[in-house]
């Protein structure tokens, strides 16, 4: 988490104004540096840090069974009420989920259903382009979770190449190919203004 570290001064930075003089220099250095402009959605993408918590997903073992055990713990604790579990015993006398759906246009994505889960199965991941026209599109299934990206380890935290899909469906496609870049560092902040 970003956060921004205060310095003290004394009262002489105080008479002399230092806070706003520091807040005028910071802004004549932007209004004359180079404009960068982040080319999305057309040609390029940002990809999250591993820890961003995006549209869920849904990890399954290695037998390609689902890790959920159908508890319902992550309904339980969601705030918003919007995961619906619905549990079923399979034919190997395991339960799982038989409906397992989250209503994406209620979620805080607050990560409470994450941290709540004992399988390790239900995750926030980095896909962030949710956004629908009808809610009705924004209530997922088992079977979204599980096709669902995963977090983002390779790249994470930096700008690639990608373009609009051509499907019909608005969001990006990520281009394979391509060299990413560190979009913050573009922006030339400090470093000893900000820490993550
Ligand atoms: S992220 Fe938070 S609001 Fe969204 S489904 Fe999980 S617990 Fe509920
Ligand atoms: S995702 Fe986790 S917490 Fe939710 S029902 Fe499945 S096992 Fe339980």
């Amino acid at each position: 988490m970003a956060r921004t570290v205060q310095q003290k001064q004394g009262w002489i930075g105080w008479l002399l104004f230092r806070d706003l003089w520091t807040g005028l220099r910071l802004t004549l250095r932007y209004m004359f540096s180079k404009t960068i402009t982040h080319k999305y959605p057309d040609h390029e993408k940002w990809l999250p840090y591993h820890r961003h918590r995006g549209h869920h997903f849904m990890k399954t073992n290695d037998e390609g069974d689902v890790n959920c055990v159908g508890c319902e713990l992550c309904a339980k604790i969601c705030p918003c009420d919007c995961i619906t579990v619905i549990p079923y015993e399979d034919e190997k006398g395991n339960r799982r989920p038989k409906v397992f759906d989250i209503n994406l246009s209620r979620c805080l994505y607050c990560g409470l259903c994450e941290d709540a889960c004992p399988a390790d199965a239900i995750k926030l991941g980095q896909e962030y382009e949710v956004a629908s026209t009808t809610t009705d599109a924004l209530i997922v299934h088992l079977e979204d979770l599980i096709a669902a990206p995963h977090k983002a380890e390779k790249g994470a935290g930096t700008v690639i190449p990608a373009s609009l899909s051509k499907n019909g469906s608005g969001k990006t496609i990520d281009q394979a190919n391509g060299k990413g870049h560190d979009w913050w560092q573009m922006l030339k902040r400090k470093n000893n203004q900000t820490k993550d």
